[in-house]
C-alpha cells in the first residue's frame, strides 16, 4: 500500500525560537496512524528538530538539498555523508527553487539523487513545470523528460526509497493551485512513466506528491485523487494549525 504523506518545506523561513516551536507542537500533536509527516527543514536546525519529534512516531525529518559528493572542498555545502551521520532520513531534491536560482539541472539532480541513495536517504524528487511550458501543452513532455534524465536508471530497490512530488512551478507559493483534475491527470501520467520504465510494482508503489498552494481549503479535494498520495506543502507548512488540517485532509 503506497504511504499518504504530508510533508512540509519550510525553505528558507522561520528563526531558530520560532522553528523550535513550531516542531514542539508537531511533536505533541497527534497524527492519524496512516498518515507520514515528513518535515522540511533548513540545515541548521535539522538536528534540532529531529531530537524534538523524536517520540512522535509519524514524524520523519527531512533537509531541503544535498550535494552529490559525499565530502571535499565545497565552501557553505552539505553531503548525504553528512545528513546521514545525523540520521536524518529524507532529502529533498530537485525542487524549482534550488533548479531556478541555483542552476541545478537534470543531469547534477541524477547524480545528487545517486549520492542520496547510497548514503541511505530517502528522496522526494520534486519535478514539474513553468507557465509557458504549461501554456504551450508542452507540461507532460517536460515533466517525463526531467524523470527520465535525473531517475530512469534507477532500480527497483532504489525506488523504494524515492517520492515524487509534482509541483507545477506555476502553482507554487502564487496562491495559484492546479485543479485536482489538471493534478489527477499529471499524477497518471507519472504514475504510466513509472510503469513503463520500472514495472507495475514500483508504480504501485510509489508516492506521488501534488505541491503548489496547498492550503487547508483546498487539501481534501486534492488528496482525493486516485492517484495522489499527499502533498508538498511550502507556506501552509509554517502555520501548525494550518498545516495539522492538511495533515488531517486524507
Ligand atoms: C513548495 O515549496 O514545494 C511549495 C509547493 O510551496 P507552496 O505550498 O507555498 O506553493
Amino acid at each position: 500500500m503506497r504511504k499518504k504523506i504530508a510533508a512540509g518545506n519550510w525553505k528558507m523561513y522561520k528563526n531558530f525560537e520560532e522553528a523550535i516551536e513550531l516542531a514542539t507542537s508537531f511533536a505533541n500533536s497527534e497524527i492519524p496512524e496512516d498518515v507520514t509527516v515528513i518535515l522540511g527543514v533548513p540545515f541548521v536546525y535539522l538536528k534540532s528538530v529531529a531530537v524534538i519529534t523524536a517520540a512522535n512516531k509519524r514524524i520523519f525529518i527531512s533537509a531541503q538539498n544535498s550535494h552529490d559528493k559525499n565530502e571535499g572542498a565545497y565552501t557553505g555545502e552539505v553531503s548525504p555523508v553528512m545528513l546521514k551521520s545525523m540520521e536524518i532520513p529524507f532529502v529533498i531534491l530537485g525542487h524549482s527553487e534550488r533548479r531556478e536560482y541555483y542552476n541545478e539541472s537534470p543531469e547534477l539532480l541524477k547524480l545528487k539523487v545517486r549520492a542520496a541513495l547510497d548514503n541511505g536517504l530517502k528522496v522526494i524528487f520534486c519535478v514539474g513545470e513553468p507557465l509557458l511550458i504549461r501554456k504551450a501543452g508542452n507540461h507532460e513532455q517536460y515533466v517525463k523528460e526531467q524523470l527520465k534524465i535525473s531517475i530512469s536508471e534507477l532500480s527497483g530497490d532504489d525506488m523504494k526509497n524515492i517520492v515524487i512530488a509534482y509541483e507545477p512551478i506555476w502553482a507554487i507559493g502564487t496562491g495559484e493551485t492546479a485543479t485536482p483534475e489538471q493534478a489527477q491527470e499529471m499524477h497518471k501520467m507519472i504514475r504510466s512513466y513509472l510503469n513503463e520504465t520500472f514495472g507495475q510494482f514500483v508504480a504501485k508503489e510509489t508516492s506521488i506528491l501534488y505541491g503548489g498552494s496547498v492550503k487547508p481549503s483546498n487539501a481534501r479535494e486534492i488528496f482525493g485523487q486516485e492517484d495522489v498520495d499527499g502533498g508538498l506543502v511550502g507556506g501552509a507548512s509554517l502555520d501548525f494549525d494550518s498545516f495539522y488540517e492538511i495533515i488531517n485532509a486524507f
